[in-house]
């Protein structure tokens, strides 16, 4: 079968599942393949639980139920594929998200603007990935009229495909920095393949992209003929379609936002400042905050309004977030870690001025996925922080513990909750950040 007939079966049977223990009567199983499971296996088994066809890309052997099997070369690609020929079913805009940092909080606030006048299709949770992308594309309905995808990528050319499945007409890179080291290679390769979304942006009549332009790694990358929407903190950059800047950060930060260039094309009026109090931690969730905005400002979504929405999101899932316990104050990072996002979390940890009587302190677990540099690259937050103001730092893991340094070091999260249960710290504003593998999202519940 080629794409249109496979597409066509899907307009008729228009679900698709790819886990046998949830089968619809009619739907599609596709099997799909991970490191530990083979869906093939379990092609006969859906078909048996009431789908309509298997999609598989292995010979299954049936005397029953084999004119209900396709097979394919590839599940995974037929996969995208149905998903790129669903998207193309609709003519709306289609929003690309990608970075190293700060995709999905992008994307929620993205989500959050443009709700508050279109009807949004967005990425639920974290699904950015080839399988989280054609589902995501395959949730779209003619009552859509934007879309937000994220896209992930930890090796080179993951953009490109993720691409060429969800067609964007409009791309916002957050920012490019080091993570994924093991996978892409080198930073040189992050950069790369982020620009993979722009690359498939400057081949459309209509792509327009968002551009950080205080980002010089992004600047480099476009060229004149692309369409952009830069946005910025730094108050010269007057070409900035979307200009803000932080008014305190303590630790929720609030920000102003202005649209300089419209002074050319309005009353005096336009140019007033927009000021906004937001639910999240971290200044540098001021460069999310103005992609959010300058995609609403794009969209026409009218100014009270996306104030209102970046008012009103909360972020959740342990993403910089403000706990209050009757022991200390929390700021929960537990759910990822890499050298940027380390880097501006320490930052912005020690802009913050804590209560009166209160003492800072950073819980930092090790950040995986670095391949060969890692010992470097912790070493250098190590640096970072004998450099700070920070003196009360435990450092979680093993990678941490090859690091050269005073502070004070655990194996692993285990200890660290032997040590809270004997001795536990009060009084306290606690930073608690590392990858998600080190689990360091077990402490606020003692602390
Ligand atoms: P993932 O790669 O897991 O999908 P993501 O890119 O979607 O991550 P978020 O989940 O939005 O990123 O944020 C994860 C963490 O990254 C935050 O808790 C914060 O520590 C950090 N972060 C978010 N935005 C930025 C930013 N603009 N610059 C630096 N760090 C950021
Ligand atoms: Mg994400």
């Amino acid at each position: 079968m080629d794409i249109k007939e496979l597409y066509k079966l899907y307009q008729q049977h228009p679900c698709i599942t790819t886990d046998s223990r949830d089968c619809p009567e009619g739907s599609i199983f596709l099997a799909l393949k991970g490191e530990k499971f083979n869906g093939n296996q379990y092609a006969l088994q859906a078909l048996e639980k009431g789908c309509a066809y298997a999609i598989v890309d292995e010979d299954i052997e049936s005397s029953t139920l084999s004119s209900q099997i396709i097979k394919v070369d590839d599940c995974l690609q037929t996969f995208k594929d149905i998903a790129r020929e669903h998207r193309r079913q609709f003519n709306i805009p289609v929003i690309g998200i990608t970075g190293t940092n700060g995709k999905t909080t992008t994307k929620e606030l993205i989500k959050a603007v443009l709700s508050e006048k279109y009807n949004v299709l967005a990425t639920e949770g974290n699904f950015n990935n080839d399988v989280g992308v054609p589902k995501t594309l395959l949730r779209l309905n003619k009552e859509h009229e934007i879309a937000i995808i994220e896209m992930g990528a930890s090796h080179p050319g993951d953009i490109k495909t993720l691409v060429e499945t969800a067609e964007p007409t409009c791309g916002l890179i957050t920012n490019v920095g080091r993570a994924h080291l093991q996978g892409f290679g080198s930073f040189e390769g992050v950069i790369k393949t982020k620009g993979e979304l722009y690359d498939y942006l400057r081949t459309r009549e209509d792509g327009l992209v968002f551009v950080n332009a205080d980002n010089d790694y992004l600047c480099d990358m476009l060229t004149d003929e692309m369409w952009c929407t830069p946005y910025s903190t730094d108050p010269d950059k007057q070409y900035a379609c979307i200009s803000g800047e932080v008014v305190s950060c303590d630790p929720l930060l609030k920000f102003r936002w202005r649209k300089p260039l419209m002074e050319l094309e309005e009353t005096g009026a336009s140019q007033k400042w927009h000021k906004v109090q937001t639910n999240l931690i971290g200044a540098y969730n001021i460069d999310n905050l103005l992609a959010a905005i300058a995609v609403g400002i794009n969209f026409n979504v009218d100014r009270k309004q996306i104030c209102h929405a970046l008012e009103t999101y909360v972020p959740t899932n342990n993403r910089s977030q403000l706990t209050e316990t009757p022991y200390n104050r929390l700021i929960v990072d537990a759910y990822n870690a890499n050298p940027s996002s380390m880097a501006a979390a320490l930052e912005n940890f020690q802009m913050v001025v804590p209560h009166e009587g209160e003492t800072k302190m950073a819980i930092l677990g090790d950040m995986r996925e670095l391949g060969e540099v890692s010992l470097e690259e912790h070493q250098k937050t190590v640096d970072l922080l004998a450099a700070s103001s920070l003196t009360n730092v435990w450092l979680v893991g093993e990678e941490f513990g090859k690091t050269n340094t005073q502070f004070r070091k655990f194996k692993d999260v285990e200890e660290v909750k032997a040590e809270i249960q004997k001795n536990r710290p009060t009084g306290h504003l606690i930073l608690i950040k590392g990858s998600n593998g080190t689990k360091l999202y077990q402490l606020p519940e003692l602390l």
